[in-house]
């Protein structure tokens, strides 16, 4: 099979000025596409943007809890490329809310309003930018996590915020569909991004030498760059008829109970 490309097709990557956003943002101007960073580090953004190269990558400052901003970055994009065709809805936080017992519900709504609504923004309005261009397709891809599938990974908000990501796209796949539309998520496990790094209050390195004792796959480590691969593929034409699918990057940990397998041996 060769590699997905993504030649000719415009992208806009939320959250794309850090970790896993800047990994993806790169990797898919590096397989053809035209591609805005929409994130609201500016200069982090606009370092990016120019070491991939003017002509291949643009930043585009946009906070995505403000749905008029989403709306004016996706015109903007339509308007200077004529068309959207690859939206990776990727920004988002993971905000220490506390036990459930005393969660602290105003950083609730905040990661609610960037990791739930911000991504509700981008699929309304990439989805309607796609469907008014007449092309019959274009891809939407949210970046979720295991914690669109378990609790354990993070705070009760963080674990809600995903779950409901992932009803989303699901429900926006059954909508999108017969425009011709693909949304699906990418999940990754742990990645030592600035994010999770911030959580747990390590740099990257430590962050690294806590998880990978409890990884399933053994001998390799979940780098921002195999994410960015799933995301690649989701959004490109090898992918033309997966839609409404959480392509889950985490070395089987949500698919093997690890603490069974060791307790009966295996
Ligand atoms: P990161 O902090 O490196 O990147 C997140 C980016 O989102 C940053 O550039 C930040 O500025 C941007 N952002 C935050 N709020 C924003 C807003 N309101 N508007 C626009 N941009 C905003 O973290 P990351 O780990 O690369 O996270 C990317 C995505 O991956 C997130 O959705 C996160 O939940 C998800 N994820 C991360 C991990 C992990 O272990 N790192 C695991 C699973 C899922």
């Amino acid at each position: 099979m060769s590699k997905p490309r993504l030649d000719g097709k415009v992208a806009i990557v939320t959250g794309g000025a850090s970790g896993i956003g800047e990994a993806a943002a790169r990797l898919f101007a590096s397989s053809g596409a035209t591609v805005v960073i929409a994130d609201v580090q500016d200069a982090l953004g606009e370092a990016v943007a120019a070491s991939v190269g003017s002509d291949r990558c643009t930043y585009a400052r946009c906070d995505v809890t403000e749905e008029a901003q989403v709306e004016a970055t996706v015109a903007r994009v339509v308007a200077a490329h004529g068309r959207l065709d690859v939206m990776l809805s990727n920004a988002g936080v993971l905000l220490p809310t506390g036990s459930v017992m005393d969660m602290d519900l105003a950083q609730l709504d905040r990661v609610m309003a960037v990791n739930f609504r911000g991504a509700a923004a981008c699929v309304k309005h990439a989805a309607r930018a796609m469907v008014a261009s007449g092309s019959g397709g274009g891809a939407i891809v949210c970046t979720a996590s295991v914690a669109s599938l378990q609790g354990g990974f993070g705070p009760a908000s963080y674990t809600a915020s995903k779950h409901a990501l992932l009803g989303l796209v699901r429900a926006a796949a059954g909508e999108l569909g017969r425009h011709g539309v693909r949304v699906n998520c990418v999940s990754p496990g742990g990645v030592a991004t600035p994010l999770s790094c911030a959580l747990m209050g390590v740099g990257p390195r430590e962050l690294e030498a806590m998880t990978v004792p409890h990884n399933v796959l053994q001998g390799k480590v979940l780098r921002a760059e195999d994410v960015a691969e799933a995301a690649l593929f989701l959004a490109s034409d090898q992918a033309a008829f997966i839609s409404g699918h959480n392509l889950v990057v985490d070395g089987a940990t949500t698919a093997v109970n690890a603490a069974v397998l060791h307790t009966v041996g295996l």
